[in-house]
């Protein structure tokens, strides 16, 4: 009798627990879906099956159905979810980039777990405040973008674009090559390429970061620049920018300009961003200051070629370092662009540490939309994501603040995978800046890691920021670890293997192993540590110490 009861008590409680999580879906596809459609309908089924041991079914045997579709909406960029029956949702937008924000939106309010997969149940439509939901890949120094294997880097675009990044930028670091045939810069080409090809088949608008005056290695001495004053030693210089006054140089740049966009010509470029400093600038007396006038009138001339090969690109004009030391840039900047502008789109500010206030107090120069850089790689720890993860949810909620909505998207500065965290933190306030930076880490950890430890790691990645400084680790980096370790006992299978687990799990370890070793990085822990880091970098050959995590011997 008893076990009779237990028995029909345990067959209810497994109906109860089937009636939300299932073991297979059925994906479904308009017939005559595009490439970025069709790459929405991949990741769909590549996120649920990472995560689960869920089958991907065909046919109408599916326990629940996830309908991708095509709809006209107000705005192009919005995404639609809604039941069509209690076991079928569909996910529509006009644009196919926003079905694939809408994917992100169902996935991210879903479960994962050992026995199956529960479908989110947000339903509503979201519209991106933000137009321009950039991110910056500094492919450079043999960081992840440059090292990791292509596959990897495009699993990374994808997991982007389902946070609703729609534009992606890379940078060709002339100064490592000694030409355009110069084997190594041939591999980077061809690397640029395949990592273009891959955000545009994600809906991305792609694009170069250069700096305007900066050539290859081995560039002949007297048409080199004139430094730059540099007070705060944070302007930049890799030895080979070149004065735009002297006719020869600004030719050749010219020239290395339309040759770099003739290897993007198939594809098309979208945008290019010009860049002042770190690299770049010239301090002689004809550029400078450099902000206000030799850097302008050379972009100009660049924008120019830009759009005579890419009809229609995005320019823009960043203002990095500009005033740093004072010399009348962001006004010259203003009075150049109230002249003519018409070459130009955006301009793009921040800094190192607060938000320049020249555009905030005075107006962005020639009225143009504001775009930020936000810093998420180097700041406050070296080498850049040496020790995982490096949250910095406060930091970029009061950086945020300051721009008090003037912005109308960005680039966060990314070297790597070790800041997906403030990746996601740009991202989701670039679509809605009213959110709470600590709102969004909190749906970044149901999503990665896992509903149940909310707590526990939000708590962790406070403790985190706070010990972020590598001289100031204080005895939470105990508490923090214990934290990871008591969130790991729920964690699933899948996602103890997973990346960003890891650089979590990593980084609470070394800091408590630097906290108890008084400061010093020693001992078999540590070590073992940075090689693992190491190796999810792919930065075993990065020849660049800033971009591989500590070697200890
Ligand atoms: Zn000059």
């Amino acid at each position: 009798m008893y076990s009779a009861i237990m028995k029909i008590f345990l067959l209810t409680f497994i109906a109860l627990q089937g009636f939300s999580q299932v073991q297979t879906v059925r994906i479904i596809m308009p017939e005559d879906a595009g490439i970025v459609m069709k790459n929405a309908g991949r990741i769909l089924a590549a996120q649920i099956t990472g995560r689960t041991d869920v089958k991907i079914v065909k046919d109408a045997s599916a326990q629940f159905t996830i309908e991708l579709a095509k709809e006209q909406t107000k705005d192009p960029e919005s995404y639609h979810i809604a039941d069509k029956t209690k076991t079928h949702v569909k996910i529509s937008a006009a644009e196919d980039a926003a079905v694939l924000y809408g994917v992100g939106r169902f996935l991210r309010t879903s479960r994962y777990d050992k026995n199956g997969f529960t479908p989110g149940t947000w339903r509503g439509t979201s519209a991106p405040k933000g137009k321009v939901r950039g991110m910056y890949f500094a492919t450079h120094f043999g960081n992840f973008y440059e090292a990791a294997p292509i596959e990897e880097v495009q699993k990374y675009v994808e997991d982007m674009a389902l946070w609703g990044i729609n534009h992606l930028v890379i940078h060709f670091a002339t100064w490592q090559y000694t030409s355009f045939y110069d084997a190594e810069a041939q591999k980077a080409l061809t690397r640029s390429r395949q990592i273009m090809g891959i955000a545009k088949a994600c809906g991305m608008k792609v694009g170069l970061l250069q700096v305007p005056n900066q050539g290859f290695k081995f560039t002949k001495n007297e048409w080199l620049n004139t430094p730059v004053p540099d007070d705060l030693r944070r302007r930049g210089h890799l030895g080979v920018n070149l004065d735009p006054s002297n006719e020869q140089a600004k030719l050749l740049l010219k020239e290395n300009w339309a040759y770099l966009l003739d290897q993007f010509r198939d594809m098309g470029i979208d945008l290019a961003v010009f860049w002042p400093y770190d690299e770049g600038g010239c301090g002689c007396d004809q550029c400078w200051p450099w902000g206000a006038r030799g850097y302008p009138v050379l972009c100009k001339e660049l924008a120019a070629i830009t759009q005579e090969k890419s009809p229609g690109v995005n320019i823009i004009l960043s203002t990095w370092m500009y005033d740093t030391p004072p010399a009348g840039e962001w006004e010259g900047l203003s009075k150049f662009l109230n002249q003519d502008k018409i070459w130009l789109n955006y301009i793009m500010a921040d800094a190192h540490e607060d938000f320049p206030r020249y555009p905030l107090d005075k107006g962005v120069p020639g009225g143009l939309p504001l775009l930020n850089f936000p810093e998420i790689s180097m700041w406050g720890q070296w080498p850049w994501g040496g020790y995982g993860a490096n949250p910095l949810t406060n930091r970029f909620q009061r950086l945020w603040n300051q721009t008090n909505n003037k912005v109308s998207g960005g680039f966060p500065y990314s070297e790597g995978i070790y800041e997906d965290m403030n990746k996601v933190i740009c991202a989701q306030l670039y679509w809605e800046g009213s959110r709470q930076t600590s709102d969004i880490v909190k749906e970044y950890i149901a999503y990665e890691y896992s509903p149940d430890v909310v707590n526990e790691l939000s708590r962790v990645i406070e403790i985190l920021e706070a010990n972020h400084n590598r001289k100031q680790i204080k005895a939470t980096a105990i508490e923090a670890f214990d934290l990871v370790q008591r969130a790991e006992q729920k964690l699933s299978a899948q996602t103890l293997k997973s990346w960003r687990w890891r650089i979590l799990y990593l980084r609470a370890l070394i800091d408590r192993e630097i906290y108890e070793h008084n400061g010093k990085l020693e001992g078999e822990v540590i070590k073992a540590a940075f090689n693992e880091l190491t190796e999810i970098y792919y930065a075993q050959k990065a020849f660049n110490m800033s971009v591989k995590p500590p070697v200890i011997k």
